[in-house]
């Protein structure tokens, strides 16, 4: 991973390769797959996780659910007014803003903020 360093302020700032998520031992595409799953746009993971993965997914979806309020904000009138569960607001971000990647290049760039959390690494530095 790259790392630079500000020789101003001694702030370093850490490149995310490409399809991973902050903070998560998770692709990208993996994740996207199995919220597509929960949400019945697909039916699941092909492979299907093993015991670890499995469990890393799981905590991601339980933690995409307490975000609902926190993404209708963020991705505002991309989305319809009324929506009445996680599952459906997964699939509203699937049609409106199209691929997981697509969804955190939008959050970072306009709401410095991820779709599992809300990080300080994605604010500017003080
Ligand atoms: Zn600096």
């Amino acid at each position: 991973m790259h790392r630079y360093l500000c020789l101003l302020c001694g702030h370093t700032v850490s490149v995310l390769p490409l399809l991973r998520l902050t903070y998560r031992c998770l692709a990208v595409a993996r994740l996207q797959a199995h919220f597509d799953g929960q949400a019945k746009v697909s039916c699941g993971l092909d492979p299907p996780p093993g015991t670890t993965e499995a469990g890393c997914l799981q905590r991601a979806w339980n933690r995409f659910l307490t975000r609902a309020d926190r993404l209708k904000d963020a991705f505002g009138q991309m989305l319809p007014a009324e929506i009445h569960s996680p599952e459906q607001l997964w699939k509203e971000l699937r049609r409106a803003v199209g691929s997981t990647e697509e969804m955190l290049r939008f959050l970072a760039q306009n709401c410095k903020c991820s779709l599992l959390g809300d990080y300080a690494c994605l604010r500017p530095a003080p």
